[in-house]
């Protein structure tokens, strides 16, 4: 069935939750979720954390357009920046003139450590490689679910790192987590093996534990962004610049990385992942040749057109965490129809793309504030005190006289 979602931004609440419903052949309880609290019970958040006192919403948006690997998304984005949901959108439309993005998730391995202290290193590697069968073994032991579907410890690895307090090994094991983020199946597995490690190699074992520097389950990606549909020639060219700007300077490259990843934590968000793991192992990834540059990479074809290309580490997961727990995480998560964390990961992935094309073409043409604050206008007229039926000819004023801030948008308010 073919979905009519153009001008999706000019329907009403309901409208917009019908078309997403039919989208994803959302449940009458699904919607209602949707429509009361979308969030938890406090009776949830309690048992998610400590010293629960109450729930915090975020707006919850859907970015339309999207084309990803040949399929259709509509990718909802939880995130309480202006305009992010809007620059989302135009960018997948106009990469979808050229068939959209093609991403790639290869692996989904995830890094587990394990510090062995006070050892001869070089006998204790050859040591742990012999008996890597042996390890492999009784980590696996630890998950039957992964075991089952051919997943789990699959490899092991060594190294020395030499520190202030002496050499250290680093056991290193790899395991495909599947369609989990595996953070807890990784710290079981590097515990369980723990004693074992000790026991071959002599030595102590100091931490056990998940690195979250996931550069086993990278996602990679590119779009092309036909020229005119950019803006002209001109407009390409200094896009190319600006991202060049990013390439060779830590203070544009860290600006730059975070626009990519206001469309990567909003999916993110949207979706139950663990936005922190997420968000550290990108800045490492960053910085993997020594020095902070951009995620992504601008350049032109033959024909003039812009192509971007991001690779960035994504550990997510469709089951474990909260994702099964939270009930919108998990209505977002049936809205893009995923089959995979694989599939999850390569539309966070488009998503950081398209966000970084939108906010690149809006700095290297009118520049950013002017949509911006267009959009933040109604959080201004909002805190203003503006009344529901008073807003709209409030942003419409602050808007045609190019003066949106708190100071005009009481004044107008006296006036009305
Ligand atoms: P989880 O503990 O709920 O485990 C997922 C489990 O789902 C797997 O162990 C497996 O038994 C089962 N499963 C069923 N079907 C599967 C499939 N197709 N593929 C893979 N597994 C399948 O969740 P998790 O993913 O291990 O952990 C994620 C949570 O851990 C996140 O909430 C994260 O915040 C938290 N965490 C993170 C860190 C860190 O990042 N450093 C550390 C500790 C905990």
């Amino acid at each position: 069935m073919k979905f009519d979602v153009s001008r999706f931004f000019e329907k009403d609440r309901k409208e917009r939750i019908d078309i997403v419903a039919k989208f994803a052949n959302l449940t009458e309880q699904e919607i209602q979720t949707l429509e009361n609290s979308g969030g938890i019970s406090f009776e949830q958040a309690d048992k998610m954390v400590e010293n629960a006192i109450g729930t915090f919403s975020f707006p919850l948006g859907i970015a339309t357009n999207f084309t990803i690997n040949k399929k259709e998304y509509l990718v909802p984005m939880v995130i309480e920046e202006p305009s992010v949901i809007a620059a989302a959108s135009k960018a997948a439309k106009i990469a979808k003139i050229r068939g959209g993005f093609e991403m790639q998730n290869d692996e989904s391995y995830s890094i587990g450590q394990i510090q062995v202290v006070n050892v001869d290193v070089d006998s204790a590697m050859q040591k742990i490689l012999k008996s890597s069968k042996e390890i492999l073994d009784l980590a696996n032991s630890k998950s039957n679910t992964l075991s089952k579907i051919g997943k789990g410890a699959k490899e092991i690895s060594c190294k020395e790192i030499r520190t202030d307090a002496g050499p250290m090994l680093i056991v290193e094991l790899l395991i495909d987590v599947g369609d989990a983020m595996g953070a807890n199946v990784t710290n079981t597995m590097c515990e369980g093996i723990a004693p074992l490690i000790e026991k071959i190699t002599n030595g102590k074992v100091i931490l056990r534990i998940l690195s979250n520097y996931s550069t086993r389950r990278m996602v990679s990606g590119t779009a092309t962004f036909e020229k005119e549909a950019v803006g002209g020639q001109e407009t390409v060219d200094n896009i190319i610049l600006a991202y060049q700007f990013a390439a060779y300077d830590e203070y544009r490259a860290v600006t730059h990385n975070k626009g990519i990843m206001n469309g990567i934590i909003a999916v993110a968000n949207a979706t139950g992942q663990d936005t922190r793991a997420i968000e550290a192992a990108a800045h490492a990834y960053a910085s993997k040749n020594g020095r902070y540059t951009s995620l992504t990479q601008w350049d032109k074809d033959n024909d003039g057109n812009l192509v971007g290309r991001i690779e960035i580490p994504m550990s997510v997961g469709i089951v474990g965490g909260i994702i099964n727990v939270h009930p919108t995480a998990k209505i977002c998560t049936k809205i893009l129809g995923v089959q995979s964390a694989s599939e999850l990961a390569c539309i966070i992935g488009a998503a950081g793309l398209a966000q970084n094309f939108s906010a690149l073409r809006a700095l290297a043409s009118e520049g950013i504030q002017k949509g911006h604050m267009r959009l933040h206008a109604r959080n201004i007229a909002a805190a203003a005190g503006a009344t529901n039926d008073q807003i709209d000819t409030l942003v419409k004023k602050m808007t045609s006289e190019g003066n949106i801030s708190i100071n005009r948008a009481r004044e107008i308010l006296g006036e009305l």
